[in-house]
């Protein structure tokens, strides 16, 4: 269940980190696309800006050139190079010579003026930066031009009607160029010159930009219609989305594998207590003169999910520190019941141990829940024996030894675990009452070569005798491990000589072959005894 809602915040926090990579990768693409776009679209119009200016530029040059060649009037020959220079510029559509008051004296082409709706007023029109000359619009029949105007002398006036036309301003890219217009326009709002494949009318929704002349009085303006717009430059969209949601991915991920490790191993404790992954294992005790095993040690092994088995000294420290030894220590106990149920009704005189660490046994409550676990296990409080680590100090002995008593009085055996390497003397072998000393390895290891070894096992053995105590040597890996055990008086063993702790199955196995073994040496006892 644990495992289940973990997994559902694992995919929630990736999902999570997914939809806020790819919304702020959407936001991000759009804003690069529009930043992006409006650059460009401001370029255009400066663009259109920078047209018109030369097109103005153009205008008043030719106006420039006829004013030096002296006084104009309007005879044949004079009109003659005023054509001239219109048919040279291509934007100059006709050029006029004007009285004061902006009526036409004559014009280059005398036929366009039938086509003006009537000239601007000189106090109408707007004056260039420079000052030297007047911008103003032309209203004509079929459309709009933009005059130009340049004082001659005190009385007449030059005027060059510019066509500001598709040719100034058919800039627009292709994608957009069938969304679009292209605007100019004089300050005082009137338009002069216009590019676009629709008419106004015919467009829907349209975004504007602008851009001002700094010296002319002009001002062009590109309006595009936003579902172009929408269309346009628009690759990096994609491309974007798919690094956002890879980082979204790759960020989800970290993010679950970092919350996990901040969660930490107390959290992967829990969770193996849920899945029930903490495992006893059983590694037999024996006599020492026969090889019959008398019952087994149960210890712990947390068999993970990935197959791999830790072993119980990379977590029963955390465990403990942690407070999550109680729960395991009755996990691993049931468990060690139930699987060895059978074999514990079968032989009454074998004997389960169990490792209990000095901290829960002085837990308020230890008793009680023992003898509940044992008796719903249906197993006899005599085959039971709880093992108590002298390795670090009894914090309290005097209630260690009031609980043991009691756990005494209840049929359950005690031993005293890892005896001659922890903290306690012999007083506090005495004083703890156990019924049972496990001599630690370290003496089983060196009493073959140490005669202070075998001195400490027969001070031990003496010790047990009196206190009606019985011995069991921990680690026995060899024969002259046994021979040397046995000289010291110890009768019963435990270690790699018979088995390593073994899962159940296995464990099975050994007691079945030990137990024909000996039904057939029994049996040839008995034969030979017979003959
Ligand atoms: P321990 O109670 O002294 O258990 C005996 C340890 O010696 C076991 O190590 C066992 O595998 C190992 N051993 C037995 N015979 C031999 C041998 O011939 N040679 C060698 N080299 N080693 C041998 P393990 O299983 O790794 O357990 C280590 C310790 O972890 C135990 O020492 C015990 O203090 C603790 N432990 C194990 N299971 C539990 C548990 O369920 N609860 C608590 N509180 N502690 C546990
Ligand atoms: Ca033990
Ligand atoms: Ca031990």
């Amino acid at each position: 269940m644990k495992q289940r809602w973990h997994r559902v915040t694992q995919t929630a926090m990736v999902a999570a980190s997914l939809a806020a990579f790819v919304t702020g990768g959407h936001f991000a693409a759009k804003a690069v696309i529009e930043a992006q776009q409006s650059r460009q679209l401001v370029e255009l119009t400066d663009v259109a800006l920078r047209r018109s200016e030369t097109a103005v530029d153009f205008g008043a040059a030719t106006l420039d050139e006829l004013a030096r060649r002296g006084p104009l009037n309007c005879d044949p020959a004079s009109l003659q190079a005023v054509r001239l220079q219109v048919y040279q510029r291509s934007t100059v559509k006709d050029i006029r010579l004007v009285d004061r008051n902006g009526s036409v004296i004559c014009s280059a082409y005398s036929e366009t003026l039938e086509f003006d709706n009537g000239l601007v007023n000189r106090p109408d029109m707007l004056r260039s930066d420079d000052r030297r000359l007047l911008l103003f619009r032309v209203d004509q029949f079929s459309g709009v031009a933009l005059g130009v105007l340049r004082d001659v002398d005190e009385n007449t006036s030059l005027v060059a009607i510019l066509g500001i036309n598709s040719y100034v301003f058919d800039i627009m890219p292709a994608e957009l160029r069938e969304h679009s217009e292209v605007l100019l326009e004089l300050n005082n709002g009137s338009e002069v010159g216009q590019f676009s494949t629709k008419r106004h009318s015919e467009f829907s929704n349209l975004v504007s930009l602008g851009n001002v002349s700094n010296r002319y009085p002009l001002h062009a303006t590109i309006r595009v219609e936003r579902s172009a717009l929408e269309r346009w430059h628009t690759q990096a969209y994609w491309p974007t989305m798919l690094i956002a949601s890879v980082l979204g991915l790759v960020f989800g991920l970290l993010l679950t594998r970092t919350t996990a490790r901040l969660e930490g191993p107390i959290a992967d404790i829990d969770r193996a207590l849920a899945r029930h992954d903490f495992k006893p294992f059983f590694q037999p005790t024996f006599d020492l003169r026969t090889g019959a095993i008398r019952g087994c040690e149960v210890l712990a092994r947390w068999v993970r999910e990935d197959g791999i088995t830790i072993p119980p000294m990379s977590f029963i420290p955390l465990a403990e520190s942690s407070g999550r030894i109680e729960p395991m220590t009755w996990q691993i106990l049931a468990a060690a019941l139930k699987d060895l149920y059978p074999r514990l009704r079968e032989d009454k005189y074998f004997k389960l141990s169990f490792n209990v660490v000095p901290r829960h046994l002085l837990s308020d409550g230890f008793v009680e829940e023992l003898r509940r676990i044992v008796l719903g296990a249906k197993v006899s409080a005599r085959q039971v024996v709880i093992e108590v680590t002298e390795r670090s100090e009894m914090p309290d002995l005097a209630k260690a030894a009031a609980v043991v008593r009691e756990l005494r009085e209840l049929g359950f055996r005690v031993a005293m675990d890892d005896v001659g390497v922890g903290h306690s003397g012999l007083s506090q072998i005495k004083g703890l009452g156990a019924n049972i000393i496990k001599i630690d390895k370290f003496f089983v290891d060196t009493i073959t070569e140490d005669a202070s070894a075998i001195a400490i096992v027969e001070m031990l053995v003496r010790l047990a005798r009196d206190l009606k105590m019985t011995v069991i040597a921990e680690g026995v890996e060899t024969p002259d491990q046994v021979r040397a055990l046995i000289a010291c008086g110890v009768e019963e063993g435990q270690g790699y000589i018979v088995s390593p702790p073994l899962p159940f199955a296995k464990f099975d196995e050994l007691l079945e072959t030990s137990r024909t073994q000996a039904f057939a040496e029994a049996a040839v006892r008995e034969a030979a005894l017979v003959a």
